[in-house]
C-alpha cells in the first residue's frame, strides 16, 4: 500500500481534529506543524480561549449547518463514551430579546434564538420555555442539552489521540504555505492542510484578506452556575452579549462576552470585564448564592481571544499552490469546536480525492 505524506499546519482545535481524522487512515503519514501548541495562551491562538460549547448558529442550507449537525453527533458520542476528552453535558438556556433582532449580535444568534429552531430535533431535550420562565426583558426562550468542552483538557486529548495514531507533532513557524512539506518527518509531502485560523490572513501563498478578528473577552471564575445560559444582546453596548458556560472537569466557568469585529486588542478592558460579571450575576444569581454580588465571584483569569472570522464563512477547499496540493480548512469564527469534526471530514474527502487522482496518473 502506497503511503501518502501529509502536513497539517496548525494545532488549534481545527488542525488537531483534522490531523486526528486523517491519522485514522493507515496509508497516511501525518505531521502537524504549528507556532502555537496546546498549553500555550497567546492572542494569535484562539482555541484555548473558547467556552466552549455547541450552540448551533448556521443558517439553514449552509455548510456551517451541515458541519454543526455532523459535529454534534460526534461530540455527543465523545461526551458519553470518552470521559478523558474533557466534555460534559449541561442544560442550556437561550434567551432572545426582540430589540436585538437587527443588531450584529442578533444576527449572530438569529438561528439560535428561534423557538422553532432547525436543530430542535437534533439537540436533546429541546423545549420552548413558557413566558413565566424568561428573564423579564426577554421575549423568546428555549432550553436543550448541550456539551461544555474544557479546552485545557480537550486540546491535549486531541494531540494525544494523534500521537497514539502515529502523528508527529512539531513546533515551527511558516512564512509561506509552500514551506509546509519541508516540515514533514520525511522532508516532503503530497498534501498540505492549511488550518491556520486567523493567521491565514498573513500567511504567504494564502493572504486571505476576508479573514478578520472577532474579539471576545471573558472572565473565568471558580463559581458554579449549574447550567449554561445565553442572552442575544445587552443594553450596555453594541457587540456585547451575555453567556455563562461551566467547563467540564473543574475547568471553571466562562463568563462572556462580546463580539468586536476588526478589534486586535489583546488586553482585557477592565470596564468591560465589570459589565460582563455584573450581567452574569443578574442573569444567574446561583453563581453568587451568599451575597448576590459581583464581589462573590472568584476570578481565575481574565481572557481575550480573537475568533477567526471569514466573510464567506468557513473555507474548506483544495487549491494548487506552487505546484503542490493545499486543502484549506480555516475561518471557523465563533464555532470551531461545534463545527470542527464536520469540516475535518469535508477536508478528509478532498484529501482522499487528491490521493485517488494521483493513483490514476
Ligand atoms: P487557532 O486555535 O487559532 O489555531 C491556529 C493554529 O495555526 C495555531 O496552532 C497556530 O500556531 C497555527 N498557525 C497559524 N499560522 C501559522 C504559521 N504561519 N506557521 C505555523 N503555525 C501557524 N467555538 C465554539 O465552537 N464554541 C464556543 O463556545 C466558542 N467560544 C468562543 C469564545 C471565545 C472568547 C473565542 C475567542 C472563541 C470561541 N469559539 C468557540 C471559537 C473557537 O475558539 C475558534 O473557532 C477555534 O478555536 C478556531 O480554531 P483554529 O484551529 O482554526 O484556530
Amino acid at each position: 500500500m502506497a503511503v501518502t505524506n501529509i502536513v497539517v499546519v496548525g494545532a488549534g482545535v481545527v488542525g488537531l481534529t483534522t490531523a486526528l481524522v486523517l491519522s485514522r487512515h493507515d496509508n497516511f503519514n501525518v505531521t502537524v506543524v504549528a507556532k502555537h501548541m496546546p498549553g500555550d495562551y497567546d492572542i494569535e491562538y484562539a482555541s484555548p480561549w473558547a467556552g466552549a460549547n455547541s450552540m448551533p448558529v448556521g443558517k439553514p442550507g449552509s455548510n456551517l449547518q451541515k458541519f454543526e449537525t455532523a459535529t454534534w453527533k460526534e461530540l455527543d458520542r465523545i461526551c458519553r463514551e470518552v470521559p478523558e476528552a474533557g466534555l460534559h453535558c449541561q442544560e442550556t438556556f437561550i434567551y432572545g430579546r426582540k430589540k436585538d433582532e437587527n443588531t450584529a449580535t442578533g444576527d449572530w444568534f438569529k438561528e439560535l434564538v428561534k423557538e422553532d429552531a432547525w436543530f430542535r430535533d437534533l439537540m436533546p431535550n429541546f423545549r420552548v420555555l413558557p413566558r413565566s420562565e424568561l428573564p423579564p426583558y426577554c421575549t423568546t426562550g428555549t432550553a436543550f442539552t448541550s456539551v461544555c468542552i474544557n479546552p485545557a483538557i480537550h486540546l491535549p486529548w486531541l494531540a494525544g489521540q494523534c500521537l497514539k495514531n502515529g502523528v508527529t507533532i512539531i513546533r515551527g513557524t511558516l512564512t509561506h504555505i509552500s514551506q509546509a512539506p519541508s516540515f514533514h518527518t520525511t522532508g516532503h509531502a503530497a498534501v498540505t492542510l492549511n488550518c491556520t485560523g486567523l493567521l491565514a490572513r498573513t500567511l504567504g501563498g494564502v493572504l486571505d484578506t476576508t479573514v478578520y478578528p472577532g474579539r471576545g473577552q471573558t472572565v473565568l471564575v471558580r463559581n458554579t452556575p449549574g447550567a449554561m445560559l445565553t442572552v442575544s444582546g445587552t443594553d450596555d453596548g453594541a457587540g456585547e452579549v451575555t453567556y455563562i458556560m461551566q467547563r467540564a472537569a473543574g475547568g471553571g466557568t466562562v463568563l462572556g462576552g462580546c463580539m468586536q469585529p476588526d478589534n486586535w486588542d489583546s488586553q482585557p478592558d477592565p470596564n468591560l470585564a465589570l459589565r460582563i460579571m455584573q450581567r452574569a450575576v443578574e442573569l444567574c444569581p446561583a453563581l453568587v448564592p451568599k451575597t448576590g454580588k459581583v464581589t462573590e465571584l472568584s476570578v481565575i483569569r481574565h481572557g481575550v481571544g480573537l475568533r477567526p472570522m471569514r466573510k464567506g464563512g468557513i473555507r474548506v477547499e483544495k487549491e494548487r499552490i506552487g505546484g503542490a496540493w493545499v486543502v484549506h480548512n480555516y475561518g471557523h469564527a465563533g464555532y470551531g469546536y461545534q463545527s470542527g469534526f464536520g469540516s475535518a471530514w469535508e477536508a478528509e474527502k478532498l484529501v482522499l480525492g487528491i490521493v485517488k487522482d494521483k493513483a490514476k496518473l
